[in-house]
């Protein structure tokens, strides 16, 4: 008897989602298919199949025709990611760029090569936009100039909440309403489904550098874009053409990585908010960016040279990329947001002594000790620093003396 369907909560979805067909397979773990290719002896049907794909960008019936069109193992990550986004359906890519990139083409291929964007968006998808290198031509506004902005050949609107690197929110449903028939992207990287489901607010795209929380241990490149059935038919010709496809393996470690989600970003969101709260009452530290929905990222800017700080972190990696197991420290004017024009970087609220740290799954008193000597800008001084000089965890406000001498 079947049980009768319900929603099921996004802990469970994140376990089972894209793996409902295993034990009628016999199995547990879900099997990688590595063939490019697949054996067919009825070219009519195939022929068929191709004219159906051509047609709509549906995933073809049956069993699958060639890597490019489509992966069974991808596919499982596809259905799992667009449970947890609450869309119909999702698309894979081989990294969070070439998903974006496929966006812009599907609109681009419809006459629609405007874009209206609002920074501060990731370095390089501003870098995309700014130099048009796919033949679309960018607005830049800030959210209440949005709906001026729009033009009849206006085919999206893009926004990031939070923002990289700044943590910058946006009223996604404010945002969406002002879009009318604009479709709108969230990138919702930074927050993933388990804080945010921008498609409840009216986002009809929702982006993933899946590279991110997603796949969350550094190392699997991915890209996602959760949507519509109609949109992501589109996104699938577009990937079958263009040929930014994921790899299987990628998609099995992505799928795996989807289990833990929730406790992760849970997780290490509590960490990053207690090193906010201390950040913020730190002399050496004159702001700290903390998004209201919380999460796992925590900017700062610092009163002295952030540079000395990347260069005595210890136990936290000074590293681009986000999401890991592990924290990561980078300097966006450095190195994210290297290739964004330096007024346009800081007319977008990126000083350059904005520090942004990924904030990992390790224990809070290790990461404040080695925050807080880094952050002395003397390596001799803190780096020796005992557990038990570090504030107990919910301390209000920082004690720690001000770090004389060098900034
Ligand atoms: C990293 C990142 C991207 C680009 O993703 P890749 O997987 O590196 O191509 C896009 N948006 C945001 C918010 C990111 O952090």
């Amino acid at each position: 008897m079947e049980t009768p369907v319900r929603s099921r909560a996004l802990a469970t979805e994140a376990v089972h989602a894209g793996r409902d067909d295993l034990a009628g397979l016999g199995l547990h773990a879900p099997p990688i298919d590595l063939s490019t290719t697949y054996p067919s002896y009825d070219s009519r049907a195939e022929a068929a199949r191709i004219d159906a794909f051509a047609e709509t960008g549906a995933d073809p019936d049956g069993p699958p025709v060639y890597g490019r069109l489509g992966n069974p193992t991808v596919a499982r990550f596809e259905t799992a990611l667009a449970r947890l986004e609450g869309t119909e359906s999702a698309v894979a890519f081989a990294s969070g760029m070439a998903a974006l990139s496929a966006v812009l083409l599907v609109r681009a291929s419809m006459g629609l090569r405007h874009v209206v964007a609002v920074r501060p968006l990731y370095g390089c998808s501003d870098h995309l936009l700014t130099a048009g290198l796919l033949g679309s031509e960018v607005t830049w506004t800030d959210p209440a100039g949005l709906a001026d902005a729009l033009r009849p050949d206006t085919g999206l609107v893009m926004v990031e909440s939070p923002a990289n690197p700044t943590l910058a929110e946006v009223d996604l449903r404010a945002v969406a309403h002002a879009c009318g028939s604009v479709p709108l992207l969230a990138d919702n990287t930074f927050a993933t489904p388990v804080l945010q489901r921008p498609a409840e607010q009216g986002a009809r795209l929702v982006l993933h550098s899946a590279t991110k929380y997603l796949g969350g241990h550094g190392d699997v490149m991915a890209g996602v874009v959760a949507c519509d059935e109609e949109l992501a038919g589109r996104l699938r010709q577009i990937r079958f053409a263009t040929g930014g496809v994921l790899h299987p393996l990628a998609g099995y470690l992505l799928l795996r990585g989807l289990s833990t989600l929730p406790v992760r970003v849970r997780a290490a969101s509590a960490t990053a908010a207690e090193l906010a709260h201390r950040l913020a009452a730190d002399p050496r530290v004159t702001r700290v960016h903390y998004p209201g929905i919380g999460g796992a990222m925590v900017a700062f800017e610092v009163a002295g040279d952030p540079h000395e700080v990347i260069a005595a972190v210890r136990l936290i990696t000074p590293a681009v990329s986000l999401g890991s197991v592990d924290t990561l420290i980078q300097h966006p004017a450095s190195i994210s947001h290297r290739i964004v024009n330096a007024d346009d970087r800081r007319d977008a609220g990126v000083s350059d002594r904005l520090l942004r740290m990924s904030v990992g799954l390790e224990d809070v008193e290790d990461l404040w000790a080695d925050l807080d000597s880094a952050l002395g800008g003397n390596p001799g001084r803190g780096a020796g620093l005992p557990r038990s000089a570090a504030p107990p965890r919910g301390a209000t406000g920082h004690n720690e003396p001000a770090v004389a001498g060098r900034h």
